[in-house]
């Protein structure tokens, strides 16, 4: 007899959710789906999927609902309002927030889904759009190993490296230190181009040498060509990761840390928000060290 597949609410359906959720069901899981914007749902809706009028008709249709929408007020409406998930969600299911978000959230919502007899995770993504697409995040949790249990044959699904950090918020604190790591690995990526290309080398050329050495990182090798070709389409939106960086830098503060790399990132990323370039994705940090070059010449 074949085992009777979980089922699986999905809501945020945007550049990373859309290929999450497509996993799950590609899988054979029942999916029950809803994002602000409806049209974002029609593909997974003609494979499939069950379109559900808000946050709180998913979770009730679902053994396992998963968010991954754009910023701390968004998950916190989601979760904690008047009919939002934790208050429809089935007792005994799973709520897992995959939103970058504020770890001090993640742990007030899973406290107050305790108290109903439901259990909240936090579990953030590393790996971008394509890897949503391949199937292969880095997703971090925080949360009670038995429902990590519980839940880890569909995180599977979307990803390959999968690893619970401790109790609720600890998931955020770690994609945080993924956030902090890249922010420099930005800064150092675009200065390193905008420095070959000063000295009358071929950018491209550069990054193919210097991409294999001990420079080598996902973010040169994938991001450093799209500088060079002044490709700035998102695959990760520059105001969600302006903030991931301020809560970073909030979390950094409250711990009595000075990270002087990430405050620059930030800064820097903060100008071009500014400018309007906040819609486009990170790699458009290059925009700052064309305009100073500009200038310079
Ligand atoms: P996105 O394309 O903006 O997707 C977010 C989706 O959530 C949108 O479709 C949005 O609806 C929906 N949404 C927002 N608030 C909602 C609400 N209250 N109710 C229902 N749906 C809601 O962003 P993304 O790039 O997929 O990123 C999502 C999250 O993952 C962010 O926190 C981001 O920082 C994080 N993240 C992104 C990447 C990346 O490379 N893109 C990597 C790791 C982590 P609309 O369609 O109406 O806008």
């Amino acid at each position: 007899m074949t085992e009777k597949k979980l089922s699986v609410g999905f809501i945020g359906l945007g550049i990373m959710g859309q290929h999450m959720a497509g996993h799950i069901l590609a899988a054979g899981h029942p999916l029950n789906i809803y994002n602000r914007t409806r049209a974002k749902g029609d593909a997974l809706v003609a494979r499939g999927a069950k379109w559900c009028d808000g946050p709180g008709a998913v979770a009730e249709a679902s053994d396992i609902t998963i968010t991954i929408v754009g910023y701390p007020a968004d998950v916190e409406q989601i979760y904690l309002s008047e009919g939002g998930l934790i208050a429809k969600a089935r007792p005994g299911s799973v709520l897992i927030d995959m939103t970058t978000s504020s770890p001090a959230l993640a742990a007030k919502i899973a406290q107050v889904a305790l108290a109903r007899g439901v259990s909240a995770l936090d579990a953030p993504v590393s790996g971008g759009d394509i890897g949503a697409k391949a199937g292969k995040l880095a997703i971090m949790l925080g949360g009670d190993p038995e429902s990590f249990e519980r839940v880890l044959p569909v995180l599977e699904l979307m990803g390959g490296n999968i690893a619970l950090m401790g109790k609720a918020g600890a998931g955020q604190h770690t994609k945080m230190a993924n956030q902090i790591a890249i922010a420099s690995t930005m800064l150092a990526v675009a200065e390193s181009i905008s420095y070959a290309d000063a000295a009358g080398l071929e950018p491209m050329q550069v990054l193919k040498v210097i991409g294999t050495g001990a420079a080598s990182s996902f973010l040169l090798n994938g991001l450093g060509p799209k500088m060079v070709d002044e490709d700035f389409a998102p695959g990760f939106f520059i105001h969600h990761f302006v903030k991931d960086m301020t809560i970073a830098l909030n979390e950094a503060e409250r711990l009595g840390l000075d990270l002087p790399g990430l405050a620059l990132a930030r800064s820097l990323y903060l100008k071009l928000v500014d400018e309007g370039f906040g819609e486009e994705g990170t790699q458009a940090l290059y925009r700052a060290y064309n305009a100073i070059h500009a200038e310079a010449r």
